[in-house]
């Protein structure tokens, strides 16, 4: 099984998956959330979203923005099950489990680590 950082290095290589960024709107929801708050976001989207065996609208149930945990859900090739089962090998049409979801939402908030500047520090 690979690491997180493994994960998060196979992905930057990914044109697509790299191409994502925090706006600045979004890097200031994590300044007013606070990066707890923004888990337990991550934990209520994992299990909504991709815990059930067949999600509603698998494929296209993550916006492409709006949430900082929804740029991580697409930047880290978690953002439906089928992603999900061509990057990471996860069987597709049974439900997670508990430690599937944790893993994702650790690898989520990691991507979100690795992309967040506090706000005084964004150069534009
Ligand atoms: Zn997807």
């Amino acid at each position: 099984m690979q690491t997180i950082a493994q994960a998060l290095d196979k992905l930057e290589r990914s044109k697509f998956r790299s191409g994502f960024h925090l706006t600045k709107k979004e890097q200031a929801y994590l300044d007013e959330k606070g990066m707890d708050v923004i888990r337990r976001h991550a934990e209520d989207f994992v299990h909504q979203k991709l815990a059930p065996a067949d999600p509603v609208n698998d494929g296209r149930q993550t916006p492409m923005h709006g949430h900082p945990v929804f740029k991580a859900m697409h930047a880290t090739a978690c953002c439906c099950r089928g992603c999900l089962n061509k990057w990471y090998k996860v069987p597709l049409h049974r439900e997670l489990t508990g430690s599937e979801e944790q893993r994702i939402v650790n690898l989520l908030m990691a991507w979100i680590d690795r992309n967040y500047r506090p706000h005084d520090q964004i150069g534009e």
